[in-house]
């Protein structure tokens, strides 16, 4: 059974998430920690709940959601989990970030490449990744599908979808990854997303304004 903690992290305000079992091991999904109260915050909360982080994972690579993937990384002996067509994108972000006014260190270890299908496992709890491009070229979700939840970066959030206006972004993709990966689970699949409050499937079926006439 996995636990669920987010943190809003930057001026970007960015959720990172934080996956744990019964056994006290958990995943780290981008870790958007800029500043470093928040990475003594994130550090503190996996000490305080006696946490082993196992895995750091991202979504996708914009710069928002890997500020802080050096600091976790070093502090946990882990090796970044993305998409192999992210990988372009991270190389990018500290460019973007100095853009942004936002300069920061990046990751520089190996990587360990994932695709459509893959299962990650953290004990007995199990992710699938979810290819679903259009906001950036390599996105992937992750989808608990014993637990009905998914953690979907900034490819669908409360209302809203992603922005395709950035390198790699295609607009009819992402509605069509929207409806063809993530409309097809289950209506009551709990939706967080890599900005704003958490959703579901069916009420983003209902309600969500970009999605209209495809659901
Ligand atoms: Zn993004
Ligand atoms: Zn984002």
């Amino acid at each position: 059974m996995l636990k669920l903690k987010s943190f809003v992290f930057s001026p970007i305000q960015e959720n990172t998430y934080l996956l744990y079992n019964e056994f006290k091991d958990c995943m780290i999904i981008d870790p958007g920690c800029y500043f470093p109260e928040e990475m003594d915050e994130l550090k503190a909360f996996i000490t305080q709940s006696g946490l082993t982080p196992r895995m750091l994972l991202n979504t996708h690579c914009h710069l928002d959601h890997v500020f802080g993937n050096k600091f976790i990384a070093e502090t946990y002996r882990l090796t970044l989990q993305l998409h192999e067509k992210e990988k372009m994108l991270l190389d990018y972000a500290p460019t973007s970030g100095l853009m942004y006014n936002m300069p920061f260190d990046n990751y520089a270890g190996k990587f360990i490449f994932l695709k459509e299908g893959d299962s990650i496992k953290l004990g007995e709890d199990e992710l699938l990744v979810i290819e679903a491009p259009g906001h950036s070229p390599g996105h992937i979700c992750f989808y608990c599908a014993k637990q009905n939840f998914m953690i979907s970066g900034d490819v669908l959030f409360n209302r809203s979808i992603g922005r395709t206006d950035l390198p790699g972004g295609s607009h009819q993709t992402l509605l069509n990854n929207i409806r063809e990966k993530i409309f097809v689970l289950p209506d009551e699949t709990i939706v967080y997303s890599g900005h704003g409050p958490e959703t579901t499937v069916g009420e983003e079926k209902k309600f969500n304004p970009f999605l209209n006439g495809l659901a």
